[in-house]
């Protein structure tokens, strides 16, 4: 097997050496200041964490189990559209704005400007997990000014999209996004930094409510929003919220020079990926970690490690080409075995053997330095195991993945692999897997050119084996 370690040091950033590395680099950053070097202000090398496939990799619980390590956790786009499930010793808890660094309360979470902040959502979820015993002060979560609102007309306008499109729905999952981020992009979003400056805000509010009307009337024939409406849930949802906006650019870049490391947290996977992913089936943001510099609020960043989250099979919520995917017995025992249902609709999820061909291409378009392998455990039922290798598209086979639009004509070419047919949640080493486990581990890591650093054996945060 050829070595793909030589590119990185994988063990950099791990807990162990944790402190050791805040020593170093506090000595680079003397020395760029004594040689002069020291022209960006940038110190620290930071790292992403982000899906390699559809989303619902397993991030979450990677993210919980990194921030130990971290002393900042920043989301930097999408909003409430996924959730990450983090279990835990305060309990289960699926996220969905809120970063998944607040189970710890010395780290500071930040949501930043690339995030659409939904006030409503956030509000509740603040209050689901403070049920739970997770209170979030202004220190511990900080809202980005920058950072634009989602408003009540957004989800409507997902919804009544969606039945417009009847069959050739996207699979969106109603909260606004796809709207949000068109509005964003035409500058016709309320900044969460508005909220701090009422003096124009209803003016703004007035502008925007006479446009959307045009839509929402016109369009759909949905019934028209007031401007009273919208001041009243802003007012009612954005200002208990008040202390937690913030310039949070200038609290990551003072993090950064203290010697502060930095989580960039993804949302969704990059085959999601606005411009990168399965056009038209992707979110409409960049789940990239490239994207994580401006959409944090921290253009500069010195993101030097990216880990990449794969999930030893495939799963997809929603619409969309997924071309290894299984359907009858298989896909019920693979799915009942893994739990696959949305943690954000609950909706079953599509499933199918791991796919090489999609895994790679992410691997590749996220830059990841190293991968996280997740839910090994699950395939323990299994006497084979097929993974996808290739697609046959037009007769002819291929290993790269294809442009969107040839995505519904592929086939996938499947090798199968021995299984290891064993509980393996309770395995702590790698030494202490299974063989044909050993084994399915260094397949993947062989095709997808990256090294697989960590194996995950079950959803606990100590369920992990470090390699
Ligand atoms: P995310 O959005 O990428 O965080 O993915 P999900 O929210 O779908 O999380 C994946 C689900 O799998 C959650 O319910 C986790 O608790 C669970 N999970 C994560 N890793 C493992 C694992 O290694 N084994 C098992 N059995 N479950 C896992």
């Amino acid at each position: 097997m050829s070595d793909h370690r030589g590119k990185s040091d994988k063990n950099e950033w791990r807990g162990p050496r944790h402190e050791a590395l805040r020593v170093a680099e506090t000595e680079r950053r003397s020395e760029m200041i004594e040689s002069g070097e020291r022209q960006k202000g940038i110190f620290m090398q930071h790292t992403a964490i982000v899906g390699i496939n559809w989303g619902d990799e397993g991030k979450g619980r990677m993210v919980d189990l990194l921030t130990q390590e971290f002393d900042v956790v920043v989301r930097y786009q999408g909003g409430g559209n996924a959730g990450h499930t983090v279990m835990n010793e305060k309990g289960t808890f699926a996220l969905h704005l809120l970063p998944s660094g607040i189970f710890r309360p010395e780290v500071v979470n930040v949501l930043g400007n690339g995030v659409a902040v939904d006030l409503e959502n956030l509000s509740k979820e603040m209050q689901e997990v403070a049920d739970k015993g997770v209170t979030l002060s202004p220190d511990q979560l900080k809202i980005s000014e920058r950072a634009s609102l989602v408003l009540p007309w957004h989800r409507d306008l997902d919804a009544l999209e969606e039945q417009r499109l009847a069959d050739h729905k996207f699979g969106s999952t109603k909260q606004g996004i796809a709207p949000f981020y068109s509005d964003k992009a035409a500058k016709k979003t309320i900044l969460a930094g508005e909220l701090l400056h009422p003096e124009a805000l209803r003016a703004h509010v007035a502008q925007l409510v006479e446009w959307k009307n045009l839509t929402l009337e016109k369009v759909y024939a949905a019934p028209a929003t007031s401007v009273d409406e919208v001041m009243a849930w802003l007012e009612r949802f954005g200002t208990p919220l008040l202390p937690y906006i913030q310039d949070t650019s200038k609290v990551l870049m003072e993090a950064d020079r203290a010697g502060k490391r930095i989580l960039f947290e993804g949302q969704l996977g990059a085959l999601r990926d606005l411009d990168y992913g399965i056009h038209p089936y992707t979110t409409s943001s960049n789940c990239l970690a490239a994207y994580a510099r401006v959409g944090s609020g921290f253009p500069g960043a010195d993101i030097a490690h990216v880990v990449g989250v794969v999930k030893a099979y495939s799963s997809c919520v929603g619409e969309g080409p997924f071309v290894c995917e299984w359907d009858g017995e298989a896909a019920d025992l693979l799915r009942e075995a893994g739990g696959e249902y949305g943690a954000k609709t609950g909706r079953p999820r599509r499933v199918g053997a791991l796919d090489l061909v999609a895994t790679r291409y992410g691997v590749a378009v996220q830059a990841a330095t190293s991968i996280a392998l997740t839910k090994m455990d699950v395939l323990s039922y299994l006497d084979e195991i097929p993974v996808v290798t290739a697609y046959r598209i037009r007769g002819e086979e291929t290993v790269d993945f294809p442009f969107p639009s040839l995505l519904d004509e592929a086939e996938p070419v499947e090798v199968t692999l021995p299984g290891w047919k064993e509980d393996i949640s309770q395995c702590r080493t790698w030494e202490s897997l299974p063989e044909a486990a050993q084994n399915y581990v260094r397949y993947v890591e062989e095709a997808i050119g990256c090294s697989i650093d960590y194996v995950s054996v079950g959803p606990e945060r100590d369920a992990l084996i470090r390699r």
